[in-house]
């Protein structure tokens, strides 16, 4: 089962261009099929980081809307991930309802 990075739906495969779709027509996000299962792995160990630790202080904040709210404002940070061949990773938490996800 793939979940959607964006939106955390479900995520389908489209035959034709052999790439993941999401099923929601208001996300319809896309992901090439093969990087799938590695992001999955990674994006649970990732959750519980993200859930563990607060996000305090001063922070950036940048126009993006929160899935769950609908609020256009989050604050995020950079966060390098313990391998230091992977990319860092940005976090953001709404401003509004405190929600936080990630971005690749
Ligand atoms: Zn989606
Ligand atoms: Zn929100």
């Amino acid at each position: 089962m793939i979940l959607c990075p964006k939106c955390r739906a479900l995520m389908r495969l489209n035959r034709e261009t052999n790439q993941m779709e999401c099923k929601r027509p208001d996300c319809g996000h896309i992901e090439p099929k093969g990087k799938e299962a590695k992001i999955t792995t990674r994006k649970r160990i990732d959750r519980k980081i993200v859930v563990t630790e607060s996000i305090e202080g001063t922070l950036p904040t940048v126009k993006i809307i929160c899935e769950k709210c609908k609020n256009n404002e989050a604050t995020w940070v950079i966060r390098q991930t313990r391998a230091a061949d992977e990319p860092a990773t940005r976090i953001y938490q709404c401003t509004k309802c405190k929600h936080k996800w990630r971005e690749y």
